[in-house]
């Protein structure tokens, strides 16, 4: 969750946004770019400010060029740990940090660049879908929050968000695309097999760490971009179809592992940890615990949470504003339910951990029957408001555990915020007699070794070579 916060709840990580834009690009297409791209980046938790930005911002600016795109396209490095990339009207090509860990070489990344590129070139959007990348985020936002169809339209737009997918012979066609722009900008095409390998391995990897409903939401490129075996097939005949050998043309495997030495990892600390159902924010001082059963998801707009039963929910803030809790309180509310058929029920003003708070509960009809909510809303320090919008089916079964969620909420101590630390990605270089289970043993993660082979894109059955480099997770230096 970042600094800088949102009402509503952004799900365009969630469902794999992937808007697509005009071939050649026109000038009301680089407008609309244009226009999207500072409400975009403020839904993914803003630009990265690393040295990696502008490395990307460079090998786009190449891959561009060999689609015959030069000077046309906007490359972003976002500020996000979930491995995405996706283009939108105008060529605004976006990548998260998330992404740029798991490659492993400079041409992988051009790889995702050029399929990116792609999409433009091959004008795959759809004439309405162009305008409506933005307008989306608010009615998935709606619908995300209380499953309601009827509150999609009351929010005043088609889902067009949820359309934004590409068909599998667009899929292939940016592949195909891909693996030519690929080549002409001087680099291996099987480079696009090793990529699409290395995410099917990170799909594999979420698949296996984490519970399955949880990697079937999680928001990853993937899902935009199905990834089937035939596809990495179809991408491996295309490279041997280019005439280049496999080691003719260059990867870039150092130097791409020296430059991501240093990207954060993880969790930012100005967008909070989350580590099972605990949430903490280092650089807000405040924290809370979810009852057991529930899960929370850091986006860059608030923490999304589920519970047992269909109870969902987010957890997010702002400032205060003059007239105080109340107003935050019911600001918020109007906000998130826009106008829809509420009823509500009585306030409550109490104190939580020494916090004023004030929490108040309602029903919203929707078409599936009435929704309960509530709202709790805390007054934190130097000015700054937090708030719980849960809704789960009517019935007190899970008040006890709404109850011990907002009874959790907290300021931290100065201790507590000085040990919620970043974790990094460091490059290091295999000494003689390193193993693979050595290697790993310096990573600062879960499950060290898939994490290692996941982070490295290689199997069990490749065992590391002194001298090579390979990437590891650390914890960054106070
Ligand atoms: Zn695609």
């Amino acid at each position: 969750m970042n600094r800088r916060f949102a009402l509503a709840l952004c799900v365009l990580l969630l469902t794999g946004a992937c808007g697509y834009g005009d071939a050649p690009v026109t000038s009301s297409e680089s407008q609309v770019g244009a226009e999207q791209h500072p409400q975009l980046l403020a839904q993914f938790g803003g630009s990265y400010a690393g040295d990696e930005t502008q490395y990307l911002k460079t090998l786009g600016a190449r891959v561009a060029k060999a689609a015959g795109l030069a000077d046309q396209c906007t490359f972003t490095l976002v500020n996000s740990d979930v491995v995405n990339a996706f283009a939108v009207p105008g060529c605004y090509i976006y990548v998260t940090r998330g992404l740029m860990g798991i490659v492993n070489s400079e041409a992988e990344l051009a790889s995702v660049l050029a399929h990116e590129v792609g999409h433009i070139a091959a004008n795959h959007s759809e004439r309405q879908q162009r305008r409506s990348v933005v307008r989306g985020l608010g009615v998935a936002a709606i619908s995300a929050v209380t499953g309601s169809e009827r509150l999609s339209r009351i929010a005043g737009a088609t889902a067009a968000l949820f359309t934004l997918r590409y068909s599998r012979k667009h899929e292939y066609e940016a592949d195909d695309l891909g693996v030519r722009y690929l080549r002409q900008a001087g680099y291996s095409p099987f480079a696009a097999v090793g990529m699409l390998t290395a995410l099917g391995r990170h799909q594999q990897f979420l698949a296996a760490t984490r519970e399955r409903e949880d990697a079937a939401a999680m928001p990853e490129w993937a899902l935009t971009h199905p990834l089937t075996e035939h596809r990495v097939a179809r991408s491996l005949a295309a490279a041997k179809a280019s005439g280049v050998a496999p080691d003719a043309l260059t990867e870039n495997r150092e130097a791409y592992l020296q430059e991501v030495d240093g990207l954060l990892y993880g969790d930012d600390p100005a967008q909070g940890f989350v580590n099972g159902t605990q949430f903490a924010h280092p650089v807000m001082r405040i924290g809370f615990q979810g009852p057991s059963g529930f899960k929370l998801s850091n986006t860059p707009q608030a923490i999304r949470i589920d519970g047992p039963d269909g109870l969902q929910g987010v957890f997010s803030g702002g400032r205060m504003p003059p007239e105080g809790l109340r107003a935050y309180a019911e600001a918020t509310l109007a906000g998130l339910l826009q106008g829809a058929q509420v009823e509500l029920g009585t306030a409550s003003l109490t104190r939580v951990n020494e916090l004023p708070t004030i929490i108040i509960p309602g029903t919203v009809a929707t078409e599936q029957g009435p929704v309960a909510f509530s709202l709790a809303a805390y007054e934190g320090d130097g000015g700054d408001a937090f708030h719980f919008f849960m809704v789960s089916k009517p019935g007190a079964a899970q008040a006890s555990a709404i109850g011990a969620l907002y009874e959790s909420f907290r300021l931290l101590s100065d201790a507590e915020a000085a040990s919620l630390r970043p974790r990094r990605i460091k490059t290091v270089r295999v000494a003689s007699g390193e193993t693979l289970r050595s290697a790993a043993s310096r990573m600062v993660a879960d499950q060290p070794l898939q994490h290692f082979l996941m982070l490295n894109g290689r199997s069990e059955r490749e065992p590391l070579r002194p001298g090579e480099l390979v990437k590891v997770v650390v914890t960054a230096p106070s």
